[in-house]
């Protein structure tokens, strides 16, 4: 089998990879909707990997693997990757996870991070009542996850929350750093309190904290929440789109508290999590595998954190219906450090209307089940997301 074609459509602002080959086999990967400025670089790999055999994946992969870097520029790669599973899968007539190993559970948890509700306000009663909500949801999700500190509007909507310069509006782009005040402190833990009430013993809570964090304030942060006994805190000191790690710092913080430190969103290849792994810098990775070079480069970081005593909490909000299709797929093989994916949602909604293959409802008890079709899981269809391409894309299926 040979590749004859790699297209690349904006498809509600999620780049979509299309693997097209000479026996009528084609295969799909999505990238996040935040990144539609992909798609330039997505189809400046083409004649890389025109002509070659899409099922002898890694064979691929060594083409292009090179070309990418830390979050956002990892994506073009991992979609590729992505694609390429798929087209195996199809090709060999088995879901992807008999490929990369087989299954070891028939369905696969997932945390919350993209059902969200405006918040009310920024005190621990707001806090409260949104965690409140995210548990009414029909998803019965067990986990969820809630982000805090500078990683929140807390940062500018509570008056004196630190002493660093306000950065303006967006969680990207812009790195508000700070020593926190002792009022800014006592909030964030006021409202991680509240919120741990209102989840019960019975659901877990995990944070996105930042980055931004100074030191100090993170371990005393840390050190003070300790009793709650949260899932993890993310990225305080490097993470979401900081292009390093600052693997020695997270040592220092993971070696002093009982509360599991993550991260690892931004990061690309398995190399770069070497730092973070051997040296035992954090009890969770977070790897997103439409941002770290794919599925099969975030099963081998999930088996060697597992050597380590690491656990493993793949990113994904924003991946799409089938970036989540990928993930079901990856998570339903990884060994018994993973905890739960963080669950994409259809965004723009009418997403749901151009995919098939997914359970529907997709998350039950705060699960997602295992498709056992072969590829992904998940396909675009056709006549159904033709309408949503642009006249650019117009040939996209063709
Ligand atoms: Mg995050």
């Amino acid at each position: 089998m040979r590749i004859t074609d790699l297209k690349c459509a904006i498809i509600g602002d999620h780049p979509v990879v299309r693997i097209c080959t000479d026996e009528g086999i084609d295969g799909f990967g999505q990238a996040e909707f935040y990144k539609p400025f992909l798609k330039p670089q997505i189809l400046q790999l083409r004649e890389s990997i025109l002509g070659a055999d899409p099922t002898d994946v890694e064979r691929v992969m060594l083409r292009i693997r090179q070309r990418g870097a830390f979050k956002p520029f990892g994506s073009a790669v991992s979609a590729i990757e992505m694609a390429l599973w798929d087209v195996a899968g199809h090709a060999a007539g088995v879901p992807v996870h008999k490929l990369l190993g087989g299954k070891v559970r028939d369905r696969v948890r997932v945390y919350n991070g993209g059902v969200r509700f405006p918040l009310d306000g920024h005190e621990p009663e707001h806090y409260a009542a949104d965690v409140r909500r995210m548990l009414d949801r029909p998803e019965g999700f067990t986990m969820i996850k809630q982000p805090i500190g500078f990683h929140s509007p807390m940062k500018s909507e509570v008056a004196g929350f630190h002493y660093g310069e306000p950065s303006g509006p967006g969680l990207h782009g812009i790195l508000e750093r700070g020593r926190i005040t002792e009022r800014g402190m006592d909030h964030i833990v006021a409202c991680v309190e509240a919120m741990k009430e209102a989840a019960g013993d019975g659901v877990g809570l995990a944070l996105d904290c930042g980055p931004g964090w100074m030191f100090n304030d993170a371990l005393r942060f840390a050190r003070r929440v300790e009793h709650l006994d949260l899932l993890w805190l993310e990225d305080l000191l490097a993470g979401d789109y900081t292009p390093w790690t600052h693997a020695e710092l997270y040592r220092d913080l993971t070696a002093r508290t009982t509360t599991p430190i993550h991260t690892g969103e931004q990061i690309y290849l398995r190399q770069n999590f070497k730092p973070l792994i051997e040296g035992r810098a954090v009890s969770v990775v977070g790897p997103d595998p439409a941002d770290v070079g794919g599925i099969a480069e975030l099963k081998w970081i999930a088996e060697y954190a597992d050597l380590h005593g690491i656990m493993m909490a793949p990113h994904g909000v924003a991946n799409g219906l089938l970036g989540l299709a990928a993930l079901v797929q990856v998570s339903a093989t990884l060994p018994g450090n993973f905890i739960a994916f963080e669950c994409p949602v259809a965004q723009p909604a009418w997403w749901s209307e151009i995919v098939e293959g997914l359970p529907d409802p997709i998350v039950t008890d705060g699960f997602v089940d295992v498709q056992t079709a072969p590829g992904m899981g998940a396909r675009l269809i056709p006549e159904a997301a033709e309408r949503h391409l642009s006249e650019d894309d117009r040939d996209f299926f063709a």
